[in-house]
């Protein structure tokens, strides 16, 4: 049964040190709970799906801490760099064209990635530990409502999960909004948040 360990800086280290090896744990956001890997692991990254249940076809979100890591993995055009400086760090996903590092399976194949860059203080802490863009979606079997505290992760997810990180009750509830700015000529909001 999978363990809720409060945010502490050994707590942390110690996820972000089993992230790094190719495991999984749960993550706090400011929108839902997260179920994070290390997004440049494709076996990791496989494992969120089976976790889940989540058909292979449904991409997964990467969350960057740093402009930097954005440009690491994606094309960042001067739009996407307008709207960072406004809703960054913040509930807002980006869709870009992915970079050939990013492994095929985080984009369900696909020639985009979508990426956040969250706001939640233990989530960046993790981010800052792990050192590397993480893909997390929502820490719930697929279909399910996303959820919003620790306690909610661990009734849905407990059995198939070692650690959740307690980052408290989530402030937003609600998924990101997600815009679609790959294609220059058809820029558009794919999902309000
Ligand atoms: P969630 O399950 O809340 O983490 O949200 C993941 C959702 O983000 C997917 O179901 C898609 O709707 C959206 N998404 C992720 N990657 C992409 C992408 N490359 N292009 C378009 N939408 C994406
Ligand atoms: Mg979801």
């Amino acid at each position: 049964m999978a363990r809720i360990l409060a945010p502490t800086r050994r707590n942390i280290d110690r996820i972000a040190r089993s992230i790094r090896r190719g495991g999984l744990a749960a993550v706090p956001t400011e929108t839902v709970y997260g179920l994070a890997a290390d997004a440049l692991n494709p076996a990791a990254c496989e494992s969120i799906f089976k976790v889940k249940g989540r058909p292979l076809t449904d991409p997964l979100i990467v969350h960057i801490r740093t402009m930097r890591e954005l440009r690491s993995i994606a094309e960042v055009p001067a739009e996407a760099v307008l709207l960072a400086r406004k809703f960054w760090p913040g509930p807002l996903t980006l869709v870009l064209k992915r970079k050939p590092i990013v492994p095929a399976v985080v984009a369900a194949g696909g020639p985009t990635i979508a990426v956040r860059m969250p706001a939640h203080p233990v989530m960046r802490r993790l981010l800052r530990a792990t050192g590397t863009p993480l893909a997390a979606p929502s820490a719930n079997l697929f279909g399910r409502l996303s959820p919003t505290t620790a306690a909610h992760v661990k009734a849905g997810l407990g059995d198939r999960i070692a650690w959740i990180l307690d980052g408290g009750p989530c402030d937003v509830g609600v998924e990101s909004t997600i815009v679609d700015l790959s294609n220059h000529a058809r820029r558009r909001i794919l999902r309000p948040g």
